[in-house]
């Protein structure tokens, strides 16, 4: 044996030992690991008719998840990161039509995994919904059974569709008139760029085979809230896309977010908070809307009333993917409220910040005829997109 050699051993003993003390320490550390992940904490289920059950997970803060369907026997499987189970889950109250029972299972990489056990062939849709000042983080899953019925979602919609053929979306130019919305550096105005990105929009739509687009404003003019809104619904519009422009104090901040909001009776307390904006930044989702002006406060406001979040949130982030292919994304999700109850579907809405005009670039690229298109051209494609999986 050589010095080397020896010297070597020794380390290697050194190591060994450390490695033993390590492992002595490491269940300690799991132990506070543990503590600090998040807790599955509640599962609530409801059945709206014998053909839609929901399952609402209650999670102790932030989680991502993935979720499967299998057959025969037929269930839902829902992988949840990270997550640890501190709530029964096998209970008789957990039967509804189309449910059966919830398993669960702590998987080897320490995620949890849910097993949906079901009666039927289900379609099934999740979404995360953030905190708000009642609930904390939920995971929504909503069941349609595809049996008992052909085409369970959005019926109301789906006849609607089947009478006028035409799948209407009504696209609404953010601010107007005496309203300019926000100023870029260079002096652009939101209310010309939302209306240039909106018009183009409209006619790549209307050039598109069983599609119509309607616009709220077709000019410079100022249009009240409500106005909009009742357009949208005298056209029978299915989607509604209100196309804004950021802006921030820091010229820096950039990128394109969607806003898809769903405040089911929030009437009387849309002015309050609206009163209170300055005070508001965790009332919408984190969303600060003391950087908004009173019209977007409000069009969001509005706009969630009318909306599902089911269908604002998967259509706006089909749109937000879209959008990221030809600029930066100041959100990777689309933004949501969190006090959400939804409501039967009326008409899906989001608002869609297509980049800060603070930001020199983008005021830029804002101003550019040929960006313009290609904002409208994601869109658009995000629609389609949407669409496409709505009718499967
Ligand atoms: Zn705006």
């Amino acid at each position: 044996m050589d010095t080397v050699t020896a010297t070597r051993r020794f380390f290697l003993k050194q190591l060994a030992s450390l490695g033993a003390m390590l492992t002595v320490t490491i269940p300690v550390k799991n132990a506070l690991a543990v503590e600090t992940k998040t807790a599955l904490t509640s599962v609530r289920i409801s059945q709206s008719n014998v053909d839609h059950t929901r399952v609402v997970f209650d999670l102790s803060g932030a989680a991502e998840h993935s979720l499967f369907s299998l057959e025969s026997p037929d269930r839902v499987v829902i992988d949840l990161k990270g997550v640890r189970k501190s709530a029964a889950l096998v209970s008789d109250e957990n039967q509804t039509t189309l449910l059966q029972g919830i398993r669960s299972a702590v998987r080897e990489n320490d995620d949890l995994r849910i097993v949906l056990d079901l009666n039927a062939k289900v379609r099934p849709r999740s979404f995360i919904l953030q905190p708000d000042n009642e609930l904390g983080y939920r995971l929504v899953v909503d069941m349609h059974g595809t049996k008992l019925s052909p085409t369970p979602i959005k019926t109301s919609q789906q006849e609607r569709r089947k009478k006028k053929k035409e799948f209407v979306i009504a696209i609404d130019p953010g601010h107007g008139g005496k309203d300019p919305g926000a100023v870029g550096r260079k002096g652009t105005k939101e209310k010309d760029i939302t209306l240039a990105v909106a018009k183009k929009l409209k006619q790549l739509i209307n050039r598109t085979s069983g599609y119509k687009a309607v616009l709220t404003r077709d000019s410079d003019r100022f249009v009240v809230l409500r106005h909009r809104v009742e357009k949208a619904r005298k056209h029978q519009a299915d989607l509604f896309v209100s196309i804004h422009a950021d802006a921030f104090k820091s010229p820096k901040v950039e990128g394109a977010s969607v806003y898809a909001l769903s405040l089911n009776g929030a009437t009387s307390e849309a002015a309050r908070w609206i009163a209170h904006k300055e005070n508001s930044s965790d009332l919408i989702g984190g969303i600060s809307l003391d950087d908004k002006d009173d019209l977007i406060a409000s069009v969001l406001l509005d706009l969630s009333q009318t909306a599902t979040i089911q269908d604002s949130l998967e259509l706006g982030s089909d749109v937000l993917r879209h959008l990221g292919k030809v600029g930066k994304l100041n959100k990777s999700s689309v933004q949501q409220a969190g006090f959400a109850v939804l409501k039967a579907p009326d008409m899906p809405s989001i608002l869609i910040e297509t980049a800060f005009i603070s930001n020199p670039r983008e005021e830029r690229r804002l101003k550019s005829p040929k960006h313009q298109q290609k904002i409208a051209k994601a869109i658009l494609s995000g629609i389609k997109n949407h669409m496409k999986n709505q009718l499967v």
